[in-house]
């Protein structure tokens, strides 16, 4: 194995900067990870690449970038106590303190330790490189049938929205409306499907978004962006509105509009970043009964959950990946993520 690696790092100005660094030695409870596939994510864009307006959990220390990576172990340090070189995992992308109440949960997102929160690609080294460090606690094996660009994407993609979606239970009862068909809305597209919803609508502004939705069969209905959408989604469900609905787009109108084209009981989730909203709580929630959940990221016990599922289904979630770069090629890769022109974007540093 060489001594040097090439990594890319964000330095704020919509570019990428290429660096050639040392290969790092795993230390004790660590891990050396191949790199084979890491995914682009949306907060990438919003808070790291145009610019560095991320505070505190979404504050980057000019490390090597990268949040959702998948790989082989090609080394392992002294002291781990269950994965090994040759094992194929997924990087839960945030490491905590292992001991406090959320982490304890699983929820190392929510880690309330200062000093031992450090998500990968913001706070620590992450996966836009030839290799990585991780911490053996915060891996997920990658079953055989799930690829590596599989596997990028169950921690910060599937396993979001897989997370929201349990919390507010989605069965073959539901009309399900989704706001944002970006990559996480495709994920929610996706998962829905095999968690048996009875219609899924979708709703973007950008008309390639939905067509690679209806491409992909992960909705059933599309709708552009507009101000009829809560007319129109009634329209779709004999005039009732939906059971479910999922929130990613972040969008303040789309928001109130989710929650309006909701049915009496319904159920709403969170799960766009940033942004606001504004309703009007009798009439929009209170006397019909509905009920807003948020939802941050997911556990890494859900994570293990979601991946057995996912070899269960045959639900390959590399398949809302449209494009995928060399390591060498990672400026072009961000370039593409920030124009939204794309589904899911991946860089694979092992060249597959
Ligand atoms: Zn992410
Ligand atoms: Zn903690």
């Amino acid at each position: 194995m060489s001594e040097m690696m090439r990594a890319a790092y964000l330095p704020g100005n919509s570019t990428v900067v290429m660096r050639t660094v040392p290969v790092p030695r795993p230390g004790h409870g660590e891990v050396l990870i191949a790199v084979k596939a890491s995914t682009i994510c949306g907060s990438d864009i919003r808070c790291i690449y145009h610019e560095h307006l991320g505070k505190g959990p979404e504050g980057y220390q000019g490390v090597i970038a990268g949040h959702e990576p998948a790989g082989l172990i090609v080394d392992a340090g002294s002291g781990c106590r269950r994965f090994k070189a040759g094992d194929r995992v997924i990087v839960y992308h945030i490491s905590g303190c292992g001991v406090c109440n959320d982490c304890r949960r699983g929820f190392m997102i929510s880690c309330t330790n200062p000093v031992y929160r450090r998500a990968y690609g913001w706070q620590r080294d992450g996966g836009m490189a030839e290799y990585m460090i991780a911490e053996e606690k915060d891996l997920i094996a990658l079953p055989d049938s799930l690829s590596y660009a599989d596997g990028a994407q169950v921690a910060c993609g599937f396993g979001t929205v897989y997370e929201g979606l349990e919390k507010i239970g989605i069965s073959g009862n539901d009309a399900v409306l989704i706001t944002g068909l970006g990559p996480v809305g495709l994920a929610a597209g996706a998962l829905c499907r095999k968690l048996g919803a009875q219609k899924i609508i979708g709703i973007d502004i950008s008309s390639e978004r939905l067509d690679l939705a209806v491409r992909l069969g992960l909705c059933d209905d599309v709708l552009a962006s507009g101000p009829d959408n809560a007319a129109e989604v009634r329209e779709l469900t004999d005039g009732y509105g939906v059971e479910r609905a999922v929130d990613c787009s972040a969008n303040a109108e789309a928001r109130a509009m989710a929650i309006r084209a909701t049915r009496k009981w319904g159920k709403v989730v969170m799960i766009g970043e940033g942004g606001s909203v504004t309703f009007q709580p009798s009439s929009d929630i209170i006397h019909d009964q509905k009920t807003i959940y948020g939802s941050w990221v997911t556990s890494t016990w859900r994570m293990e959950e979601l991946v057995e599922r996912l070899v269960r289904w045959e639900l390959h979630p590399e398949e809302i990946i449209t494009h995928r770069f060399s390591l060498e090629q990672a400026g072009e890769a961000y370039a593409l993520m920030a124009s939204g022109r794309c589904g899911k974007v991946a860089v694979c540093p092992g060249g597959n």
